[in-house]
C-alpha cells in the first residue's frame, strides 16, 4: 500500500519498523526518517494510528499479560478495521 508519491524511505521499510517506532526502540536517525515519512504518506500514517490505538487498548485492558483469546480478538479487529478502511477508500475513489 502506498500513496503513490516517491519517498526517501520505502513504505515497506517504514511498516516493517512500525512496532519499533511505536515502542521507541529505534535509533534517532531512523526515527526522524520515519516521522518525516508519516508526514508525507497518509496510508502509512493511517496504519501507524491504527497500530498505536490497538497497542494502547491492549495495554489498558490487560496490564498483566494478554491471553491468546484476547490477542486473537484484537488481531481480528485489526483486520476488520483494515477492510473498513479499504472499502471506504474504494467508495471515495469511485465517487
Ligand atoms: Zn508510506
Amino acid at each position: 500500500m502506498s500513496c503513490g508519491k516517491p519517498h526517501d524511505k520505502d513504505c515497506s521499510e517504514v511498516l516493517e519498523r512500525m512496532f519499533e517506532f511505536i515502542d521507541n526502540e529505534i535509533h534517532t536517525a531512523d526515527k526522524s526518517e520515519i516521522e518525516q515519512h508519516l508526514d508525507e504518506c497518509w496510508p502509512c500514517l493511517e496504519k501507524y494510528d491504527l497500530e498505536r490505538t490497538v497497542k494502547s487498548l491492549v495495554a489498558r485492558s490487560c496490564a498483566e499479560h494478554a491471553p491468546e483469546s484476547l490477542r486473537d480478538k484484537v488481531l481480528l479487529r485489526i483486520r476488520q478495521v483494515q477492510v473498513e478502511i479499504t472499502e471506504t477508500r474504494i467508495v471515495t475513489e469511485t465517487d
